[in-house]
């Protein structure tokens, strides 16, 4: 089954920042790719700005290597490459100056859906604001989209939020998560609330606990001073790792509308339980086979910033209340994967008294590798000898459920970019839903900086601390493998 391509209306899109590395590895290449899929209607087009000094066909060939590096080869056709480029602009502008403002205005088409990507440093986003509305750029039907990290805290969150309150109305204004763009998250919405089976028992009473998961194989390599000033819980939990939560955790909004559902995640955010340090492990790399240690790659022998963190938290609510969620996240762990899984309690009596091989019921939730879903049931192990019982998985792989392997299935950020164009902000984060999932991870940083304490090490390659097994065990539960 080829995925649907719903149309959009004509648009110019202006990427700023579009010299640098997340416009070249996934904005550019995204754009191509919805392209291809034939939803850039014909009119449309997109400018690029950055700081450099560049010629028009210069831009444009660093777009088309862009596509040549990140688009499969099936999707690349000469001459599709060159309608697309025919669409693309430059402008040479400085957020923080006055040249190419005028160019830039000249560029836009009244009328027409205007959306600014601000694919910069968020020191840059006030004043891009200002300057859209200095030069009468933007209009009141105008989109931003601003990119991670949305503030470091409370107070640098809401300053953020103030300065792009001052020019711009929340209705205009897409926070991306890119997690939130991924077919899985997606679809982890469709079967709470499309179907009749799970919901009755997604609550304390039947899930034991819930598991969230983001492992990478990657070390912070060529980014350790940028990651040292952040760590695994401001780069990862407060953002990623939460909207997930949110998602599992929130009750069914009233409609699959923008401010139904982000009300709901909202309710979640406020009903987290503080974090005390005993339910927190961090860690840092150590070295191995000559790779450097997360001190090197941070070049800070003194760093106390977290490449690891693996926390226990619970939802003070009716749903939740004694589910605990177990998060974890880390680099150079043993392999590349992300995973909810959602664990169920055991049946309230079992009539197979001593049948072996009982297990409990796994709803694992795959978002990377093969994006997917498996529900482990227990069933009887084939042939004569007795009732014993074995775990087997109701596999439920889209790609191979809906034999589209291979099929136009678009990533996150094409996906983003084109609701940003549709003007549906449903999958985008609202300002107050930062501001408190920045309340609640505060007073954990602030516990640990108190502390002092340093990250325990941990091995490249292992599933991270040995203490993060504790968190688990001294509960009676054990982390699932971290496998591909
Ligand atoms: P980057 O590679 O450093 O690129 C920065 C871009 O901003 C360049 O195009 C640069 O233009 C432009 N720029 C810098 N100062 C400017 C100014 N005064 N006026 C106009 N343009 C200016 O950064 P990036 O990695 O693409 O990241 C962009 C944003 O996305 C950041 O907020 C980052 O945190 C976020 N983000 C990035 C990634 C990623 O994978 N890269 C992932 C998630 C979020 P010149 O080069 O021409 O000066």
């Amino acid at each position: 089954m080829v995925s649907r391509v719903i149309p959009v209306d004509t648009f110019d899109l202006v990427i700023f920042g579009a010299t640098g590395d997340l416009a070249r590895r996934k904005i550019f290449p995204g754009l191509y790719r919805r392209f291809w899929a034939g939803q850039v209607p014909p009119d449309s087009r997109i400018i690029g700005a950055a700081r450099s000094a560049m010629a028009l066909a210069e831009f444009r060939a660093q777009v088309l290597a862009s596509i040549e590096e990140f688009v499969s080869p099936d999707k690349r056709d000469a001459a599709r490459i060159d309608e697309f480029l025919g669409r693309i602009a430059y402008v040479q502008i400085d957020a923080t100056g006055s040249g190419g403002w005028a160019q830039l205005k000249a560029e836009m088409r009244p009328g027409m859906i205007g959306a600014f990507y601000f694919s910069v440093a968020p020191s840059l986003f006030g004043d891009l604001a200002e300057r859209l509305h200095r030069h009468g750029i933007a209009t009141a039907e105008s989109r931003i989209v601003v990119e991670k990290p949305f503030g470091r805290d409370l107070a640098s969150a809401r300053a953020l939020n103030a300065t792009l309150a001052a020019h711009f109305a929340e209705r205009q204004i897409y926070r991306i998560d890119h997690y939130l763009g991924k077919e899985t998250v997606q679809n982890l919405m469709a079967v709470r609330f499309a179907n009749i089976l799970f919901e009755p028992l997604w609550n304390a009473q039947h899930i034991d606990h819930v598991q969230i998961t983001v492992a990478e194989t990657v070390g912070v390599g060529g980014r350790g001073s940028y990651y040292d000033k952040s760590g695994a819980m401001r780069d990862m939990v407060q953002n990623h790792m939460m909207q997930l939560l949110c998602l599992i955790a929130m009750e069914p909004p009233y409609h699959f509308d923008p401010n139904a559902v982000r009300d709901e995640k909202l309710k979640v955010i406020r009903a987290l339980d503080p974090v005390g340090q005993d339910q927190i492990v961090r860690g840092q790399y150590t070295s191995a086979s000559g790779q450097p240690d997360y001190l090197t790659d941070a070049g800070n022998p003194e760093s106390l910033t977290e490449s690891y963190i693996a926390l226990k938290v619970g939802i003070s609510n009716w749903r939740w209340k004694g589910t605990p969620f177990y998060l974890r996240t880390g680099k150079k762990l043993r392999a590349r994967t992300s995973e909810i899984a959602i664990t169920f309690r055991e049946p309230p009596h079992s009539i197979f008294d001593d049948a072996p091989g009982w297990r409990e019921n796994v709803l694992a939730i795959r978002l990377q590798p093969n994006e997917g879903m498996n529900l482990m049931v227990m069933i009887k192990e084939p042939g004569p000898g007795g009732m014993r019982l074995v775990q087997v998985p109701l596999d439920m792989s889209f790609a191979k459920a809906l034999g589209a392997e291979g099929a136009d299935i678009p990533d996150a950020y094409e996906r983003l970019i084109m609701d940003v164009i549709r003007g549906n902000q449903t999958l985008f984060m609202r300002g107050d839903e930062v501001e408190a999932a920045w309340a609640w991870t505060d007073p954990i940083i602030a516990g640990w900086e108190a502390a002092g304490r340093r990250p325990k090490p941990y091995d490249p390659g292992t599933s991270g601390p040995e203490d993060a097994l504790m968190l688990l065990h001294r509960d009676g539960r054990r982390w699932r493998e971290i496998k591909e």
